[in-house]
């Protein structure tokens, strides 16, 4: 074995950069590097913008990292293993919002619409990931800066759904929940469903973001309430349910304009079809909550919440109306905007028994 001594001069400083440079290509090439380490968003804006796209393709052909049809993400490969090999356990949120054009050069191995699957094995979880979204862009932005790798590391085959609603219609976080189903099953076969703020990001990659026996409530400790539980029938934030036990319930109450009410709607309705709710322990179940103004609660809350149980065969995915404005498959996430008339939404069904309703 030969070893190469190199004695740094001042003015071999140019020679240097050069090597420099050519080691991070040539890693980048051969492990994808800057995808799959921490190396800062400068510097891995800086690799995808030096290594050729030709040269991406061929890592990627080779590996098995981009696909050109998702049925490669089925075949050929083991099952991962049922624990995830690469968690830390703890982790550090990262809370600058990056632009969206770093972020797209930071994600390059995502599929358009914001779906990946785990380049080396079939995942045992397809995984739906939904956000209620109207004018947060800097959330936005921590928020996908965030989950991505650590989505990536639980090694879940994935898409990150963004469902905003169009303005000057009150916000209903629920109702976006249900269209954010509808419109994902239509794309793709999921199995378990995410439904998320976008202000929550999840400290700890134990966490795991997949669907059990019992939907579970997954943002159990928030830093904003002292990281303690705030009532224990609490469902809010960021839940996990599986396509059975979402259509089982017939979906979010969407009736709930403005803040308030609907998860505990659904924790009723939960109940009601004899689920009960798990949550993992407080220490790996923790988040960061972004800053934002408290809204105003919607102050029919209690009393949709009081008549709630009569009403959930007729309201949810079975009596869902609304138009989709526009889709988009953008790199780190589908974009689906939606509009909703609330006068329809708020009369009486006529719906007289839930299709979903098994
Ligand atoms: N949301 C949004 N824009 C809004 C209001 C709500 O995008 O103007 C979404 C966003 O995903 C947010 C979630 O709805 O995290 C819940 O709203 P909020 O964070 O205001 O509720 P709180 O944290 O007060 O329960
Ligand atoms: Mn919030």
């Amino acid at each position: 074995m030969v070893t190469t001594v190199v004695i740094l001069k001042p003015g071999h400083f140019f020679k240097y950069c050069c090597l420099l440079l050519a080691l991070l290509v040539t890693l980048e090439f051969v492990f994808n590097f800057a995808a799959h380490y921490n190396v800062s968003a400068g510097l891995s804006l800086f690799i995808n913008a030096v290594v050729p796209i030709s040269w991406k393709k061929m890592r990627s052909g080779r590996h098995g990292v981009v696909h050109d049809d998702f049925t490669q993400c089925v075949s050929h490969k083991p099952l991962c293993p049922e624990v995830p090999p690469h968690l830390d356990g703890s982790i550090k949120v990262k809370k600058k919002a990056l632009s969206f054009r770093l972020l797209d050069n930071m994600n390059s191995d995502l599929r358009p619409g914001g779906r990946w699957c785990p380049p080396g094995c079939v995942s045992r979880h397809h995984v739906a990931v939904i956000i209620p979204y109207r004018d947060r862009p800097s959330h936005l932005k921590v928020f996908l800066r965030n989950i991505h790798p650590f989505l990536q590391k639980q090694q879940l085959d994935y898409t990150v759904y963004v469902i905003e609603l169009v303005p000057n219609i009150p916000f209903n976080r629920a109702l976006l929940f249900n269209i954010g189903f509808v419109e994902s099953v239509k794309q793709h076969n999921y199995s378990c469903f995410i439904f998320h703020d976008v202000d929550l990001i999840p400290e700890n990659d134990r966490n795991l973001y997949i669907c059990s026996g019992e939907p579970r409530h997954l943002s159990v400790a928030i830093d904003k309430h002292k990281y303690r539980l705030l009532y224990s029938t609490i469902f809010g934030g960021a839940i996990a349910l599986s396509r059975e036990h979402f259509i089982k319930v017939n979906g979010f109450s969407n009736k709930y304009f403005g803040w308030g009410g609907e998860d505990d709607d659904m924790f009723k309705r939960l109940q009601r079809q004899n689920m009960s709710i798990i949550r993992y322990s407080s220490d790996v179940a923790r988040y960061k909550m972004l800053a934002h103004p408290k809204d105003v609660p919607n102050p029919n809350r209690l009393k949709l919440l009081y008549e709630g149980l009569k009403r959930f065969h007729r309201d949810g995915i079975n009596s869902l109306r609304y138009t989709v404005v526009k889709t988009e498959f953008r790199r780190l996430f589908t974009w689906i905007l939606v509009s909703v008339n609330p006068d329809d939404v708020m009369k009486e069904e006529n719906t007289t028994e839930a299709t979903h309703n098994t």
